[in-house]
C-alpha cells in the first residue's frame, strides 16, 4: 500500500497508457518479500531480467547440441520479450539509462525473426531424413533425395 501512495504522488502528470498501467499497479498492490518491496512494476522488471538472461542458456544449449554456433529463434523471442519488459520498467521509473538501453533493441530482434521466417519458408525439409536443406536446394545435402519442384 505504501508503494501505491508513492506512485500516485510521484506521477501526477502521468497520462494515457502510463496512467492506466499505474492504476493497474495500484489495484495489484505491493508486498514485502525477502527484503524487497514487490509491486507490479518490480515484477515486470524482474520478469524482463529473467527472460532476457535465459536467452543465454537457450543459445548455449542450442550451440552445444549442434556442436556449432547456433542462434535459435527462441533466443530472439526471449530477447524481444525480455527487452520489452525492461523497457516498460524503465519507462515506469523514467530512467533514461534503462529507456535508452532498451528503446531500440527490438528492431534487430524483430528483423532477425522476420529473416529467419523467410529463410525457413525457402528451405525445403527432406521428407526422407528430416534434414533442413539450404534455400532453393534441389537435392537433400544429407541423403541425396531429389526434392519435388
Ligand atoms: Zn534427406
Amino acid at each position: 500500500m505504501r508503494n501505491c501512495a508513492r506512485v500516485r504522488l510521484c506521477r501526477p502528470d502521468a497520462s494515457g497508457l502510463m496512467r492506466e498501467m499505474e492504476l493497474l499497479a495500484q489495484v495489484v498492490g505491493s508486498t514485502r518479500l525477502i527484503g524487497i518491496d514487490w509491486h507490479f512494476w518490480k515484477v515486470v522488471g524482474w520478469v524482463g531480467n529473467v527472460v532476457f538472461f535465459s536467452r543465454f542458456f537457450v543459445q548455449w544449449w542450442a550451440t552445444e547440441k549442434r556442436k556449432q554456433v547456433v542462434v535459435p529463434n527462441s533466443f530472439w523471442w526471449l530477447s524481444l520479450i525480455g527487452s520489452l519488459c525492461l523497457l516498460a520498467y524503465g519507462l515506469w521509473r523514467r530512467d533514461s539509462v534503462f529507456i535508452f538501453a532498451y528503446a531500440f533493441t527490438w528492431i534487430p530482434y524483430i528483423r532477425n525473426l522476420v529473416i529467419s521466417r523467410r529463410v525457413a519458408r525457402e528451405c525445403p525439409t527432406c521428407a526422407t531424413c528430416g534434414t533442413d536443406a539450404p534455400p532453393r536446394a534441389c537435392f537433400c545435402p544429407q541423403c541425396g533425395v531429389k526434392f519435388a519442384a
